[in-house]
């Protein structure tokens, strides 16, 4: 394993040229090389050239040089590159950072680097918009390229983006260019943003809200640092109160971060911070392109890009004035990165707020457990929204009891649930119709010879996905076409479906109602972010009677017309044996629920349970939630895991199953450096899932207090054994799933 210095205090601020500088590459190696500084000297964090075997990489002056190597040998960096040095704030908060998830060093600095092109002079290229002109001979391949540059209204890209977005060869956007359908400019490459105006919009709080936003502002004219639990239920305007804080910080000329934990809620934050500020902010996630990535990092680190907008990893864009950072919908999961470099956004928000003095709001409608638990300790400051915003109220919530509802085992929706929509439908209101399972149906099985059909590279079965027309393993990705033999007996026409997926719920509701407008909101059914968010558009807008819809509609979207959620197996995550299934359930069907009735009309939430006086289903009901987190706080506590105890996972994988638990055994025999913090060893087990792409998976479970120090014990124990080159290792602090 790795240990590496994080920051050498000691260091000088400026090294001139000749000098030993130790520099930190984007390169699997542990350990920083030295070099000597460039022609003209560098300043310690600044971005060099250099070189490293044949090759030119790209690093950071971290530290003087060790000077263990003779001098003249030593190489020279060939240069500085043009962008602001790395702040000292920053490589502290990557080297904790590093130490926390037990991530070298190298693979924090390739998080801090995602953007193309670093190394490059600043420079003018070509970029496309749409022209005036007309091309008198369409094509569909010119209307493709002409299509896009309307749907991105006034937008302007780069050859190549135009080209791979239309799906077309770039000769076809030059061809539209002659005829001046397309117009050719050029453009610096990466643009300041337009200022934002904390002082342009002009939205009157309630009472409520301006009392939390006040306290939010209190926090950040401190200048110093500290976390707000912002919480309240959907629609009671967090987002307007924390919109309020990010006016404070721009107002102070800092820098301020946003991060949602999905991308299609991007577009319609944009549009509310527009309305807000007057200017679009800096977006920053997977669907942002290179040239914008480029940008955005560049703007961001000369301070140029007042506010961010992104997924978890905009945390580690180079601010250089950080001064607040909400973390929207602080509960979601998709802020654990499960793979690459293990780390939980919120967690590593708060770290780098603590090394900055800056700001934390973390919001939701249902807060996760270890909030809660910061709140109660004193380190989390709290704010209530307690009613929603206008006239509206919180949706009824009543369960129905499937024991009575009799159904046959090919159908899901009870008949008291269709009694509800149908009266939806007569009132000219919609529904939602909630599953959390993407594709027809989960299980395909063989009549003949009982075979259910599994992944060949997984320990998991392949789920059927009539939408795509095939059948998709939901832990590697891997498809293929639906067989009409079994792939066991090779019996004919005897697979059949098992268990419901959203899109065999779809074709169960359009047959009971056949005249209604269904709509299905499912990942797969989209083949872009934007397709979806046209989708959520024209729902909102009333374009559909009923919407079927998986986790995607649980987060964030806002339909007025809404009035009726229907969850179809409300017991579904309470079957795992995992940790957080019942803090997991609560928060979901709450926040499920909270889609309905946004506005004037009251609404309701129905949940289908075959386990109606469950004591997580009986709290959901009875909107206890003070009565559920102390319930589920003291059984956490009585058994000494997170958040009032640590957890790490650590997962073996190899293709050789006996190599794997050889390791896995010998492991917690040698637990001496975990027995010496009071530390346990659990396992090895197989993992729940004991094979993915072809590997199989072994994982030992380490449990220890609160405050034992259980990275340094963890490095130690994991020093002692040897890999072989097939066997991988990986340890996840605090994990989140257990998989
Ligand atoms: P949350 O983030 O808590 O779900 P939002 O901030 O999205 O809530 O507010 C819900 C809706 O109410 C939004 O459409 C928002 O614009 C509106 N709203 C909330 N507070 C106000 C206010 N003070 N003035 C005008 N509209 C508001
Ligand atoms: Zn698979």
């Amino acid at each position: 394993m790795f240990a590496l210095t994080v920051v050498d205090v000691m260091a000088p601020e400026f090294f001139q040229e000749g000098e030993l500088i130790g520099v930190l590459t984007t390169q699997p190696i542990d350990r920083f090389l030295d070099y000597k500084a460039p022609e003209g000297g560098c300043h310690i964090g600044a971005f060099v050239e250099v070189p490293l075997g044949p090759r030119k990489v790209i690093g950071v002056v971290w530290s003087a040089g060790k000077g263990d190597w003779d001098y003249n040998k030593v190489r020279a960096a060939f240069r500085v590159l043009d962008v602001s040095p790395m702040r000292h704030e920053m490589r502290l908060f990557l080297g904790r950072a590093a130490e926390y998830t037990l991530t070298p060093m190298a693979a924090m600095l390739r998080l801090a680097t995602r953007a193309p092109g670093l190394g490059d002079p600043p420079s003018m290229r070509k970029i496309y918009r749409l022209g005036t002109g007309t091309a008198d001979r369409m094509t569909p391949a010119r209307e493709k390229v002409l299509g896009v540059l309307r749907d991105y209204g006034g937008l302007a890209f780069t050859l190549r983006e135009l080209a791979e977005m239309a799906d077309v060869t770039t000769s076809v956007v030059k061809g539209l260019a002659k005829l001046d359908a397309v117009v050719e400019e050029d453009a610096p490459r990466d643009t300041p943003y337009l200022r934002l105006d904390p002082g342009y919009g002009d939205k009157e709080l309630t009472a409520d809200q301006e009392t939390g936003a006040e306290a939010l502002r209190v926090g950040l004219r401190s200048q110093d640092y500290g976390t707000t639990l912002l919480k309240g239920v959907t629609g009671s305007g967090k987002t307007e109160v924390y919109l309020e804080a990010v006016a404070e910080c721009l107002a102070q000329g800092r820098q301020a971060l946003v991060l949602l934990p999905e991308i299609a809620l991007t577009a319609e934050f944009l549009t509310r911070v527009e309305a807000c500020f007057g200017a679009k902010p800096a977006e920053w996630h997977s669907g942002v392109t290179m040239t914008e990535r480029r940008r955005c990092w560049r703007m961001v680190g000369q301070g140029d890009a007042q506010l961010v907008v992104g997924a978890r990893s905009a945390l580690f864009l180079p601010y250089q004035n950080l001064g607040l950072i909400i973390v929207d919908e602080e509960h979601d999961t998709s802020y654990k990165q499960e793979d690459g470099v293990l780390y939980n956004a919120r967690d590593m928000a708060v770290l780098r707020a603590s090394i900055v003095g800056a700001q934390v709001v973390l919001a939701s409608a249902t807060p996760s457990l270890e909030s809660w638990a910061n709140v109660e300790a004193g380190k989390y400051q709290k704010v209530v929204l307690t009613s929603r915003y206008g006239a509206a109220v919180m949706p009824e919530m009543r369960s129905i009891d499937m024991r009575a509802e009799a159904l046959p085992s090919t159908k899901w929706v009870s008949g008291t649930l269709k009694r509800e929509v149908q009266a939806r439908i007569d009132k000219g209101e919609q529904s939602l119709l909630f599953i959390n399972r993407r594709g027809y149906a989960p299980i395909t099985l063989c009549r003949a010879c009982g075979h259910q059909i599994g992944c060949d590279d997984c320990d998991a079965r392949m789920v059927e996905h009539r939408f795509l027309k095939r059948l998709v393993c939901h832990q590697c990705g891997e498809t293929k076409p639906m067989p009409t033999v079994c792939p066991n007996c090779q019996a004919e026409d005897k697979l059949v479906p098992v268990g419901p997926g959203v899109e065999r719920l779809a074709e169960e509701v359009i047959e009971a109602f056949p005249k209604a407008r269904v709509a299905v909101l499912s990942s797969d059914h989209f083949g872009s972010a934007r397709a979806l968010k046209e989708q959520i558009v024209a729902i909102a807008e009333g374009e559909a009677d009923i919407i079927i819809g998986t986790q995607l509609v649980a987060k964030g979207h806002n339909f007025p017309k809404l009035t009726l959620v229907g969850v179809i197996d409300a017991d579904l995550g309470l079957q795992g044996s995992d940790l957080r299934a019942a803090e997991r359930t609560f928060q979901l069907m709450l926040q499920v629920a909270g889609r309905a009735g946004r506005t004037e009309a009251r609404g309701t939430a129905l949940l289908q349970t075959y386990q109606p006086e469950h004591p997580v289903i009986r709290s959901i009901l009875s909107g206890d939630e003070e009565g559920f987190w102390t319930a589920e706080a003291s059984e956490r506590k009585q058994a000494g895991v997170p958040p009032y105890g640590r957890m790490a996972g650590i997962v073996l994988s190899s293709p050789n199953v006996q190599e794997l638990f050889d390791l896995g055994a010998d492991m917690a025999r040698r637990d001496g450096p975990l027995r010496e913090i009071g530390a346990q060893v659990y396992g090895p087990a197989p993992a729940p899932i004991a094979r993915i792409r072809g590997r199989h998976r072994v994982r030992l479970l380490v449990k220890a207090d609160k405050g034992a120090p259980i990275q340094a014990a963890l490095t130690k124990w994991v020093a002692q054994f040897r890999l072989t080159s097939t066997l991988r290792l990986s340890i996840d602090i605090d994990p989140q799933s257990f998989y």
